[in-house]
Protein backbone atom coordinates (compact mmCIF):
# COMPACT_ATOMS: atom_id res chain seq x y z
CA UNK A 1 0.00 0.00 0.00
CA UNK A 2 1.28 3.43 -1.02
CA UNK A 3 1.27 6.28 1.43
CA UNK A 4 -0.31 9.94 1.03
CA UNK A 5 2.30 11.97 0.86
CA UNK A 6 2.41 14.46 4.16
CA UNK A 7 3.72 17.71 4.55
CA UNK A 8 5.71 18.66 7.56
CA UNK A 9 6.16 22.41 8.74
CA UNK A 10 9.97 23.05 8.67
CA UNK A 11 10.54 24.88 12.18
CA UNK A 12 9.13 20.93 13.61
CA UNK A 13 12.09 19.08 12.18
CA UNK A 14 14.90 21.53 14.13
CA UNK A 15 15.30 21.45 18.09
CA UNK A 16 16.82 24.58 19.90
CA UNK A 17 19.78 24.87 18.99
CA UNK A 18 18.41 24.13 15.02
CA UNK A 19 16.02 27.09 15.69
CA UNK A 20 18.87 29.11 17.10
CA UNK A 21 20.97 28.80 13.78
CA UNK A 22 17.51 29.52 11.13
CA UNK A 23 17.24 32.89 13.51
CA UNK A 24 21.05 33.39 12.91
CA UNK A 25 20.85 33.45 9.58
CA UNK A 26 17.29 35.68 9.24
CA UNK A 27 19.24 38.21 11.33
CA UNK A 28 22.33 38.37 8.77
CA UNK A 29 19.82 38.88 6.63
CA UNK A 30 17.39 41.40 7.89
CA UNK A 31 20.74 43.80 8.36
CA UNK A 32 21.81 43.05 4.40
CA UNK A 33 18.21 44.44 3.21
CA UNK A 34 18.29 47.18 6.15
CA UNK A 35 21.64 48.94 4.80
CA UNK A 36 21.07 47.89 1.08
CA UNK A 37 17.86 49.36 -0.48
CA UNK A 38 18.84 49.37 -4.21
CA UNK A 39 20.41 47.44 -6.85
CA UNK A 40 23.75 49.46 -6.45
CA UNK A 41 24.01 49.39 -2.91
CA UNK A 42 23.31 45.62 -2.75
CA UNK A 43 26.09 44.55 -5.28
CA UNK A 44 28.28 46.74 -3.74
CA UNK A 45 28.04 45.06 -0.49
CA UNK A 46 28.12 41.76 -1.71
CA UNK A 47 31.16 42.71 -3.97
CA UNK A 48 32.92 43.23 -0.93
CA UNK A 49 32.11 40.60 1.31
CA UNK A 50 32.92 38.56 -2.40
CA UNK A 51 36.55 39.95 -2.66
CA UNK A 52 36.77 39.77 1.27
CA UNK A 53 36.63 35.40 0.48
CA UNK A 54 39.10 35.48 -2.53
CA UNK A 55 37.23 36.55 -5.53
CA UNK A 56 39.08 38.49 -8.05
CA UNK A 57 37.67 40.99 -10.72
CA UNK A 58 37.40 38.94 -14.33
CA UNK A 59 38.50 42.10 -16.11
CA UNK A 60 42.22 41.97 -14.04
CA UNK A 61 42.95 37.87 -14.29
CA UNK A 62 45.04 36.80 -17.11
CA UNK A 63 44.44 33.11 -16.76
CA UNK A 64 42.36 31.32 -15.06
CA UNK A 65 42.57 27.45 -13.84
CA UNK A 66 39.74 25.46 -11.42
CA UNK A 67 39.24 26.56 -8.11
CA UNK A 68 39.64 30.34 -8.73
CA UNK A 69 36.93 32.66 -7.44
CA UNK A 70 35.71 35.11 -9.92
CA UNK A 71 33.01 37.99 -9.95
CA UNK A 72 32.03 40.67 -12.98
CA UNK A 73 30.69 43.91 -12.20
CA UNK A 74 28.25 45.16 -14.83
CA UNK A 75 27.93 48.73 -14.63
CA UNK A 76 27.76 48.69 -10.79
CA UNK A 77 24.07 47.04 -10.91
CA UNK A 78 23.94 43.30 -11.86
CA UNK A 79 27.05 40.89 -11.21
CA UNK A 80 28.60 37.46 -11.52
CA UNK A 81 30.50 35.10 -9.29
CA UNK A 82 32.04 32.24 -10.51
CA UNK A 83 33.69 29.60 -8.85
CA UNK A 84 35.71 27.78 -11.58
CA UNK A 85 35.55 23.81 -11.18
CA UNK A 86 37.43 21.19 -11.88
CA UNK A 87 35.40 19.69 -14.97
CA UNK A 88 35.25 21.71 -18.25
CA UNK A 89 33.29 24.79 -18.65
CA UNK A 90 31.57 23.20 -21.97
CA UNK A 91 30.11 20.70 -19.76
CA UNK A 92 28.11 23.25 -18.14
CA UNK A 93 27.75 25.21 -14.76
CA UNK A 94 25.30 25.21 -12.08
CA UNK A 95 23.76 28.34 -11.88
CA UNK A 96 21.76 30.39 -8.85
CA UNK A 97 19.80 33.43 -10.75
CA UNK A 98 17.96 36.07 -8.35
CA UNK A 99 17.58 40.11 -8.96
CA UNK A 100 18.40 42.97 -7.01
CA UNK A 101 16.00 45.29 -8.27
CA UNK A 102 12.82 46.10 -6.36
CA UNK A 103 9.48 48.36 -6.58
CA UNK A 104 10.11 51.84 -5.52
CA UNK A 105 9.61 55.42 -6.90
CA UNK A 106 12.33 56.94 -9.37
CA UNK A 107 12.82 60.72 -9.27
CA UNK A 108 11.89 62.16 -12.54
CA UNK A 109 14.56 64.04 -14.68
CA UNK A 110 13.60 67.64 -13.42
CA UNK A 111 11.51 66.55 -10.41
CA UNK A 112 12.18 69.67 -7.57
CA UNK A 113 9.29 72.00 -7.61
CA UNK A 114 7.35 74.73 -5.68
CA UNK A 115 3.86 74.58 -4.86
CA UNK A 116 1.76 76.61 -2.61
CA UNK A 117 4.73 77.04 -0.60
CA UNK A 118 5.93 73.29 -0.29
CA UNK A 119 9.04 71.73 -1.72
CA UNK A 120 7.89 68.49 -3.77
CA UNK A 121 10.04 66.14 -5.94
CA UNK A 122 8.54 64.20 -8.66
CA UNK A 123 8.93 60.42 -9.25
CA UNK A 124 7.89 57.83 -11.61
CA UNK A 125 7.35 54.64 -9.75
CA UNK A 126 9.11 51.54 -10.98
CA UNK A 127 8.13 48.12 -11.42
CA UNK A 128 4.11 46.71 -10.54
CA UNK A 129 2.96 48.55 -7.29
CA UNK A 130 -0.40 49.48 -5.90
CA UNK A 131 -0.14 52.97 -5.32
CA UNK A 132 -1.91 53.99 -3.00
CA UNK A 133 0.15 51.90 -0.72
CA UNK A 134 3.25 54.24 -1.23
CA UNK A 135 1.29 57.18 0.61
CA UNK A 136 1.86 58.30 4.19
CA UNK A 137 5.05 56.44 5.21
CA UNK A 138 8.28 57.75 6.55
CA UNK A 139 10.67 57.54 3.10
CA UNK A 140 14.40 57.90 2.11
CA UNK A 141 16.23 58.78 -0.62
CA UNK A 142 19.34 56.39 -1.98
CA UNK A 143 21.16 56.86 -5.51
CA UNK A 144 24.16 58.77 -7.04
CA UNK A 145 24.56 62.22 -8.63
CA UNK A 146 26.59 61.94 -11.14
CA UNK A 147 28.43 65.28 -11.74
CA UNK A 148 29.67 66.60 -15.27
CA UNK A 149 33.30 66.09 -14.01
CA UNK A 150 32.88 62.20 -13.20
CA UNK A 151 32.95 62.58 -9.59
CA UNK A 152 29.50 60.33 -8.25
CA UNK A 153 28.18 61.07 -4.89
CA UNK A 154 26.62 58.49 -3.30
CA UNK A 155 23.01 59.65 -1.60
CA UNK A 156 21.77 57.63 1.45
CA UNK A 157 19.07 60.31 2.72
CA UNK A 158 16.50 59.16 5.65
CA UNK A 159 18.54 56.18 6.39
CA UNK A 160 21.27 56.79 8.36
CA UNK A 161 20.81 57.73 12.52
CA UNK A 162 19.19 60.89 12.95
CA UNK A 163 18.13 61.80 9.69
CA UNK A 164 15.04 63.25 8.92
CA UNK A 165 12.62 61.45 6.11
CA UNK A 166 10.63 62.44 2.89
CA UNK A 167 6.86 61.37 2.64
CA UNK A 168 4.00 61.54 0.04
CA UNK A 169 0.52 62.94 1.65
CA UNK A 170 -2.45 61.84 1.46
CA UNK A 171 -6.00 63.25 1.36
CA UNK A 172 -7.46 62.75 4.97
CA UNK A 173 -10.10 61.00 5.51
CA UNK A 174 -12.50 63.86 6.37
CA UNK A 175 -12.52 64.62 3.04
CA UNK A 176 -11.91 61.56 1.19
CA UNK A 177 -15.75 60.60 0.41
CA UNK A 178 -14.79 61.21 -3.48
CA UNK A 179 -11.33 59.33 -3.45
CA UNK A 180 -12.87 56.31 -1.43
CA UNK A 181 -15.63 55.90 -4.19
CA UNK A 182 -12.90 55.20 -6.90
CA UNK A 183 -11.45 52.38 -8.22
CA UNK A 184 -8.12 50.74 -6.42
CA UNK A 185 -6.03 51.56 -9.40
CA UNK A 186 -6.66 55.20 -9.78
CA UNK A 187 -7.18 56.35 -5.43
CA UNK A 188 -3.42 57.33 -5.56
CA UNK A 189 -2.42 57.87 -9.36
CA UNK A 190 0.85 57.76 -10.60
CA UNK A 191 1.28 61.76 -10.89
CA UNK A 192 -0.15 61.97 -7.58
CA UNK A 193 3.04 60.27 -5.98
CA UNK A 194 5.56 63.64 -5.13
CA UNK A 195 7.59 63.78 -2.47
CA UNK A 196 6.87 66.37 0.16
CA UNK A 197 10.71 67.83 1.05
CA UNK A 198 10.19 70.93 2.25
CA UNK A 199 8.12 74.20 3.25
CA UNK A 200 10.30 76.68 4.77
CA UNK A 201 11.58 79.73 2.57
CA UNK A 202 14.45 81.41 2.03
CA UNK A 203 14.54 85.03 4.04
CA UNK A 204 14.93 87.55 1.51
CA UNK A 205 13.84 85.73 -1.87
CA UNK A 206 11.38 87.03 -4.05
CA UNK A 207 9.91 83.58 -5.31
CA UNK A 208 9.75 79.53 -5.23
CA UNK A 209 11.63 80.68 -1.90
CA UNK A 210 10.71 77.26 -0.42
CA UNK A 211 12.69 75.25 -3.39
CA UNK A 212 15.25 77.51 -3.28
CA UNK A 213 16.22 76.46 0.42
CA UNK A 214 15.73 72.93 -0.05
CA UNK A 215 18.52 73.73 -3.49
CA UNK A 216 20.39 75.79 -0.70
CA UNK A 217 20.49 72.45 1.37
CA UNK A 218 21.44 69.84 -1.33
CA UNK A 219 24.06 72.33 -2.55
CA UNK A 220 25.61 71.95 0.87
CA UNK A 221 25.23 68.26 1.53
CA UNK A 222 26.04 66.69 -1.84
CA UNK A 223 27.23 70.06 -4.25
CA UNK A 224 24.26 69.16 -5.83
CA UNK A 225 22.77 71.78 -8.26
CA UNK A 226 19.51 71.69 -10.33
CA UNK A 227 20.90 70.86 -13.37
CA UNK A 228 22.60 67.98 -11.70
CA UNK A 229 19.11 65.92 -11.08
CA UNK A 230 19.24 65.01 -14.48
CA UNK A 231 22.16 62.99 -14.10
CA UNK A 232 21.30 61.48 -11.35
CA UNK A 233 19.77 57.84 -10.17
CA UNK A 234 17.63 58.88 -7.14
CA UNK A 235 15.19 56.07 -5.84
CA UNK A 236 12.48 56.57 -3.00
CA UNK A 237 12.35 53.71 -1.03
CA UNK A 238 10.74 53.14 2.91
CA UNK A 239 13.03 54.40 5.46
CA UNK A 240 13.99 52.52 8.18
CA UNK A 241 15.22 48.75 8.95
CA UNK A 242 13.48 45.52 8.51
CA UNK A 243 12.13 44.24 11.97
CA UNK A 244 11.82 41.22 13.25
CA UNK A 245 7.35 39.94 12.79
CA UNK A 246 5.61 38.25 15.24
CA UNK A 247 5.49 37.18 18.93
CA UNK A 248 7.62 34.75 18.07
CA UNK A 249 9.84 36.29 15.97
CA UNK A 250 9.27 33.98 12.87
CA UNK A 251 9.29 36.29 9.85
CA UNK A 252 10.67 39.57 9.14
CA UNK A 253 8.52 42.62 8.00
CA UNK A 254 11.04 44.45 5.70
CA UNK A 255 11.39 46.47 1.91
CA UNK A 256 12.88 44.94 -1.07
CA UNK A 257 12.53 41.28 -0.07
CA UNK A 258 11.30 40.71 -4.03
CA UNK A 259 13.96 39.42 -5.02
CA UNK A 260 16.73 40.41 -2.45
CA UNK A 261 15.82 37.71 -0.16
CA UNK A 262 16.77 35.11 -2.99
CA UNK A 263 19.83 37.37 -4.02
CA UNK A 264 20.88 37.00 -0.22
CA UNK A 265 20.34 33.48 0.24
CA UNK A 266 21.78 32.58 -3.21
CA UNK A 267 24.98 34.73 -2.17
CA UNK A 268 25.32 33.13 0.63
CA UNK A 269 25.16 29.70 -0.60
CA UNK A 270 28.22 30.11 -3.42
CA UNK A 271 29.85 32.20 -0.33
CA UNK A 272 29.57 28.90 1.25
CA UNK A 273 30.70 26.07 -0.84
CA UNK A 274 34.23 25.64 -2.10
CA UNK A 275 35.69 22.21 -4.14
CA UNK A 276 33.47 23.04 -7.43
CA UNK A 277 33.14 19.95 -9.69
CA UNK A 278 31.27 21.97 -12.86
CA UNK A 279 31.41 25.37 -12.48
CA UNK A 280 29.54 27.43 -9.75
CA UNK A 281 27.69 30.40 -10.74
CA UNK A 282 25.39 33.21 -9.00
CA UNK A 283 23.96 35.39 -11.06
CA UNK A 284 22.42 38.81 -9.32
CA UNK A 285 20.48 40.96 -11.77
CA UNK A 286 18.76 44.64 -12.10
CA UNK A 287 15.73 45.83 -14.04
CA UNK A 288 13.92 42.45 -13.42
CA UNK A 289 10.98 44.42 -12.29
CA UNK A 290 10.74 46.13 -15.78
CA UNK A 291 11.17 43.46 -17.86
CA UNK A 292 14.80 42.26 -17.49
CA UNK A 293 15.52 44.94 -20.06
CA UNK A 294 18.33 46.85 -20.45
CA UNK A 295 22.78 46.68 -19.69
CA UNK A 296 22.32 45.39 -16.57
CA UNK A 297 18.89 43.10 -16.96
CA UNK A 298 19.09 39.53 -17.94
CA UNK A 299 18.20 40.12 -21.53
CA UNK A 300 21.59 41.97 -21.82
CA UNK A 301 24.48 39.49 -23.22
CA UNK A 302 26.91 40.30 -19.96
CA UNK A 303 26.80 37.00 -18.73
CA UNK A 304 26.92 35.59 -21.64
CA UNK A 305 30.28 37.54 -22.54
CA UNK A 306 31.44 36.70 -19.40
CA UNK A 307 31.29 33.24 -20.02
CA UNK A 308 33.16 33.73 -23.09
CA UNK A 309 35.79 35.73 -21.34
CA UNK A 310 36.39 32.57 -18.79
CA UNK A 311 36.53 29.96 -21.75
CA UNK A 312 39.41 32.39 -23.52
CA UNK A 313 41.20 32.86 -20.12
CA UNK A 314 41.17 29.19 -19.35
CA UNK A 315 42.77 28.37 -22.84
CA UNK A 316 39.38 27.12 -23.93
CA UNK A 317 37.26 29.06 -26.19
CA UNK A 318 35.66 28.21 -29.19
CA UNK A 319 32.08 29.04 -30.23
CA UNK A 320 30.89 25.71 -29.42
CA UNK A 321 32.06 25.42 -26.24
CA UNK A 322 30.50 28.76 -25.45
CA UNK A 323 27.32 27.57 -26.64
CA UNK A 324 27.67 23.97 -25.06
CA UNK A 325 28.62 25.70 -21.43
CA UNK A 326 25.33 27.62 -21.78
CA UNK A 327 23.26 24.73 -23.18
CA UNK A 328 24.52 22.25 -20.56
CA UNK A 329 23.97 23.81 -17.75
CA UNK A 330 21.16 23.82 -14.66
CA UNK A 331 19.99 27.02 -13.26
CA UNK A 332 17.88 27.55 -9.80
CA UNK A 333 15.86 31.01 -11.00
CA UNK A 334 16.00 31.97 -7.39
CA UNK A 335 13.15 34.34 -7.44
CA UNK A 336 10.37 35.22 -4.77
CA UNK A 337 6.65 33.20 -4.65
CA UNK A 338 2.99 34.40 -3.66
CA UNK A 339 2.58 33.28 -0.04
CA UNK A 340 -0.58 31.83 0.65
CA UNK A 341 -2.58 34.98 2.57
CA UNK A 342 -5.41 33.56 5.40
CA UNK A 343 -7.09 37.15 4.73
CA UNK A 344 -7.02 36.62 1.02
CA UNK A 345 -7.67 32.83 0.41
CA UNK A 346 -10.22 33.53 -2.95
CA UNK A 347 -6.76 33.91 -5.27
CA UNK A 348 -5.06 31.16 -4.00
CA UNK A 349 -5.99 27.31 -5.10
CA UNK A 350 -4.96 25.78 -1.71
CA UNK A 351 -3.23 22.51 -3.55
CA UNK A 352 -1.17 24.51 -5.12
CA UNK A 353 0.12 26.63 -3.10
CA UNK A 354 2.96 28.14 -1.28
CA UNK A 355 2.65 28.10 2.70
CA UNK A 356 4.66 29.75 5.54
CA UNK A 357 6.62 27.50 6.72
CA UNK A 358 7.26 24.89 4.43
CA UNK A 359 10.47 25.68 2.86
CA UNK A 360 11.64 27.02 -0.44
CA UNK A 361 9.55 26.98 -3.22
CA UNK A 362 9.22 25.58 -6.79
CA UNK A 363 7.41 26.96 -9.79
CA UNK A 364 7.45 24.61 -12.61
CA UNK A 365 6.41 27.56 -14.55
CA UNK A 366 5.08 31.25 -13.74
CA UNK A 367 3.04 33.05 -16.45
CA UNK A 368 -0.67 34.12 -17.01
CA UNK A 369 -3.38 33.12 -19.32
CA UNK A 370 -2.34 29.58 -19.98
CA UNK A 371 1.06 29.72 -18.61
CA UNK A 372 2.15 32.19 -21.71
CA UNK A 373 5.53 33.74 -21.59
CA UNK A 374 6.49 31.19 -18.51
CA UNK A 375 9.72 29.14 -18.34
CA UNK A 376 8.17 25.60 -17.97
CA UNK A 377 11.03 23.56 -16.21
CA UNK A 378 11.29 19.92 -17.19
CA UNK A 379 10.18 16.94 -15.05
CA UNK A 380 13.45 15.24 -15.60
CA UNK A 381 15.19 18.35 -13.63
CA UNK A 382 12.18 18.51 -11.14
CA UNK A 383 13.25 14.73 -10.53
CA UNK A 384 16.70 14.77 -9.91
CA UNK A 385 16.38 17.76 -7.83
CA UNK A 386 13.58 16.56 -5.62
CA UNK A 387 15.89 13.58 -5.09
CA UNK A 388 18.78 15.79 -3.47
CA UNK A 389 16.43 17.62 -2.09
CA UNK A 390 15.04 14.94 0.27
CA UNK A 391 18.68 13.14 0.68
CA UNK A 392 19.32 16.10 2.07
CA UNK A 393 17.00 16.82 4.08
CA UNK A 394 15.69 19.99 2.48
CA UNK A 395 11.88 21.32 2.86
CA UNK A 396 10.55 22.44 -0.01
CA UNK A 397 7.32 22.60 -1.31
CA UNK A 398 5.60 23.27 -5.06
CA UNK A 399 3.57 25.98 -6.32
CA UNK A 400 1.92 27.86 -8.86
CA UNK A 401 1.34 32.01 -8.55
CA UNK A 402 -2.14 32.05 -7.57
CA UNK A 403 -5.46 30.87 -8.87
CA UNK A 404 -5.42 29.82 -12.46
CA UNK A 405 -6.41 32.96 -14.57
CA UNK A 406 -6.27 35.20 -10.95
CA UNK A 407 -3.68 37.35 -12.51
CA UNK A 408 0.23 36.06 -13.05
CA UNK A 409 4.03 36.92 -13.11
CA UNK A 410 7.12 36.24 -14.59
CA UNK A 411 11.15 35.80 -13.78
CA UNK A 412 14.44 35.76 -15.68
CA UNK A 413 13.76 31.95 -15.63
CA UNK A 414 12.60 32.32 -19.20
CA UNK A 415 15.50 33.93 -20.01
CA UNK A 416 18.08 32.15 -19.65
CA UNK A 417 15.96 29.27 -20.91
CA UNK A 418 16.32 30.83 -23.82
CA UNK A 419 19.77 29.02 -24.18
CA UNK A 420 18.52 25.62 -24.03
CA UNK A 421 19.57 25.08 -20.00
CA UNK A 422 17.76 23.52 -17.87
CA UNK A 423 15.77 26.21 -15.20
CA UNK A 424 13.35 25.97 -12.48
CA UNK A 425 11.59 28.86 -10.17
CA UNK A 426 13.00 28.41 -6.94
CA UNK A 427 12.61 30.71 -3.86
CA UNK A 428 11.25 32.24 -1.02
CA UNK A 429 7.37 32.79 -0.47
CA UNK A 430 5.91 36.83 0.25
CA UNK A 431 2.98 38.18 1.41
CA UNK A 432 2.37 41.48 0.37
CA UNK A 433 4.47 41.20 -2.43
CA UNK A 434 5.84 44.70 -4.26
CA UNK A 435 4.07 46.39 -1.13
CA UNK A 436 6.30 48.59 0.63
CA UNK A 437 6.87 46.17 3.60
CA UNK A 438 6.69 42.84 2.64
CA UNK A 439 6.81 39.73 4.60
CA UNK A 440 9.29 36.29 4.91
CA UNK A 441 9.20 33.46 7.07
CA UNK A 442 12.42 32.90 8.11
CA UNK A 443 12.73 29.12 8.07
CA UNK A 444 11.45 29.33 4.18
CA UNK A 445 14.77 31.43 3.60
CA UNK A 446 16.98 29.34 5.70
CA UNK A 447 15.68 25.96 3.36
CA UNK A 448 16.01 28.26 0.31
CA UNK A 449 19.45 28.89 1.55
CA UNK A 450 20.34 24.86 2.31
CA UNK A 451 18.82 24.32 -1.17
CA UNK A 452 20.95 26.77 -3.13
CA UNK A 453 23.48 25.07 -0.90
CA UNK A 454 22.79 21.46 -2.19
CA UNK A 455 21.85 22.18 -5.51
CA UNK A 456 25.78 23.40 -5.49
CA UNK A 457 27.31 20.89 -4.26
CA UNK A 458 25.20 17.69 -4.66
CA UNK A 459 23.42 17.84 -8.03
MN1 LIG B 1 11.03 38.84 -8.29
MN1 LIG C 1 8.69 41.35 -8.39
Amino acid sequence: MTEPFEKKNAWLKYDEVGKKTVMDFAEGYRKFISDNKTERECAATIIKKAESLGYKNLEEVETIKAGDKLYVNKMGKALALFVIGKEPLKKGMKILGAHIDSPRLDLKQNPLYEDNEFALLDTHYYGGIKKYQWVTLPMAIHGVICKKDGEVINVNFGDKPGDPVVCISDILIHLGADQLQKKGSVVVEGEDLNVTVGSMPLNDSEKEAVKLNVLNILAEMYGLSERDFISCELEVVPAGEARDLGFDKSMILGYGQDDRVCAYASAEAIFDVSDADKTFVCLLVDKEEIGSVGATGMHSRFFEDAVCEVLTKMGDYSELALRKAMSNSYMLSSDVSAGFDPNYPSVFEKKNAAFFGYGSVLNKYTGARGKSGSNDANPEFIARLRKIFDDNNVTFQTAELGKVDAGGGGTIAYIMANYGMNVIDSGVSVLSMHAPWEITSKVDIYEAYLSYKVFLKEF
